[in-house]
């Protein structure tokens, strides 16, 4: 009787069969490098039929499996704990088929969105999603995290954008619901269930995603607001004014923005006037129309109204870029700081407010020298409200005190209405944390669906559930 290497060796080809400790150790280690694990071996099919021949095989044997797409989460998703097989779709990579008559396009889960987001570009159309890892992150893997992004204001998270899947089931059955419909009412929608999953209910091997007709007009500005408050009234009115031309609106803290103006190269400051907090806005449009003047009649409005106290709208494309570059460099300026305790939250836009005064002044008293940097996608809801280690305290001590940080932060998301994780899942790293905050009724229904596909928990094991 051949071995589980053996079969997977045939079935995929030796070479692409990693069992080498020094071939496999970069599939073990999560982006962040804070997930180190042990797997059997890394498997990298090349096609559908390829996966589920893997699948059937680990199956028959009661071997557990881990999906893994760019390896880019950052909740330790992706990372096998204890010798599983880690099956890579990256070399599931190609473009399947674009419809512009139907605005699909029609792709392999290991496609990089960056690949796509190209292939629809090249098509004349837009793919919406947008994220800092697009050149690595694949599309498996934005669809099984749900992946947001700088555009869900307008476009929705990948579960909005994706109309089809295929997915290999546990036991090595392949559904095919590549279907590229925009209405279908037959019954249960269980593409729903696979998006969002984290891999832990099959893998994802192919998908029919939206297409949109590509932007013929942007236009980005930056706002000085004195408080949250005001950077939500201020969406309200660009929202009423301009409406759905308004693709990003996102928020930066005073201590996000000096992060990176300390240790990101050639950053700089827009405005003179240092602000505790401003908004970086885009607007986009299909037609030809004066977007500069419509964002500027909406900011002197809100200067008016005294919502605004400065601001700026960039007059060309790289100024627009390093608007933009200030926002996206922030998680690289936060990691050349030192360590901190991340919180990747939603609240309803109306309760942002009191959430970062009431979690400021509970975290201030109760830890006096840690620095909040809060940032995120103020338009989706979506707060980064993380903290950064003081100066002067050790990496470890203040790594010790992220189960309190954490009840501080996450227990006043969820007596506001809000979500402990908007973005980027649950993996190994919230799965303890969503138990106290979800209902018995709630873990029961999710623990039937993974009993219902996946009997045997052969599925991504320790993540999510
Ligand atoms: C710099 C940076 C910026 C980021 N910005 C954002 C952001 O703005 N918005 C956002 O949402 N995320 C963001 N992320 C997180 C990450 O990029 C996303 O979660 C992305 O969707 C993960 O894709 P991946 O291919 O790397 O998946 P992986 O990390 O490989 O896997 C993530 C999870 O999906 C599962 N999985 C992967 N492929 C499949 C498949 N084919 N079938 C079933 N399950 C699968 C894995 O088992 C794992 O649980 C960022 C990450 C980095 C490093």
């Amino acid at each position: 009787m051949p071995s589980l290497i053996e079969t997977l060796r045939a079935a995929v080809g030796s070479t692409h069969v990693l069992t080498d400790a020094s071939d496999v150790a970069a599939y073990c280690t999560d982006w962040r490098g804070r997930y180190v694990g042990v797997a059997m071996c890394v498997v990298i099919p090349a096609s559908t039929r390829e996966v589920a021949a893997v699948v059937a095989a680990c199956s028959e044997a009661g071997v557990a499996i881990v999906p893994q797409g760019g390896n880019t989460g950052l909740c330790g998703g992706a990372t096998p704990i204890k010798g599983e097989v880690v099956v890579s779709l990256t070399r599931l990579n190609r473009i399947l088929s674009i419809d512009t008559e139907n605005n699909t396009l029609t792709c392999e889960a290991g496609c990089t969105l960056a690949a796509v987001q190209d292939a629809a570009e090249t098509a004349g159309r837009l793919f919406p999603l947008s994220l800092a890892a697009e050149g690595t992150a694949t599309i498996g893997g934005n669809l099984a995290t749900n992946a947001g992004g700088v555009q869900v204001l307008r476009y929705g998270n990948a579960r909005e954008l994706t109309l089809g899947i295929e997915v290999v089931l546990p036991d090595g059955r392949v559904w095919d619901g590549l279907r590229g419909l925009r209405k279908d009412n037959t019954g249960y929608d269980l593409k729903h269930l696979f998006i969002g999953a984290e891999g832990t209910l099959g893998l994802i091997t192919a998908a029919v995603l939206k297409l949109y007709s590509r932007p013929r007009q942007t236009a980005t500005g930056w706002a000085a607001v004195s408080s949250p408050g005001d950077a939500v009234a201020l969406l309200t009115r660009v929202r009423e004014k301009i409406g759905g031309r308004v693709s990003a609106f996102e928020l930066l803290g005073r201590p996000a923005l000096d992060l990176v103006l300390k240790n990101i190269p050639n950053s700089r400051d827009p405005l003179a006037m240092q602000s505790p907090w401003q908004v970086l806005i885009e607007l986009s449009d299909t037609m030809e129309s004066d977007l500069d003047a419509a964002l500027e009649s909406a900011l002197a409005d809100a200067f008016e109204a005294g919502e605004v106290s400065d601001a700026v709208i960039a007059q060309s494309g790289p100024q627009a870029q390093a608007l933009w570059a200030l926002r996206e460099n922030i998680s690289e300026a936060q990691k050349i700081e030192g360590v901190s305790i991340k919180h990747d939250i939603s609240l309803p836009v109306s309760r942002i407010a009191e959430y970062i005064a009431r979690a400021d002044a509970t975290l201030e008293r109760d830890f006096p020298s840690v620095r909040i940097v809060c940032f995120g996608h103020l338009g989706d809801g979506n707060l980064h409200y993380n903290l950064s280690k003081p100066a002067a305290q050790d990496n470890a001590d203040f790594v010790a005190q992220t189960e309190a940080v954490n009840r501080i932060a996450h227990d006043l998301v969820h007596e506001l209405g809000g979500s402990i994780s908007a973005e980027h899942g649950l993996g190994q790293l919230k799965r303890a944390e969503v138990l106290r905050y979800k209902s018995d009724v709630e873990m029961d229904m999710m623990r039937a669906v993974k009993r219902a596909l996946d009997p045997d928990g052969l599925m991504n094991p320790g993540k999510v559930l």
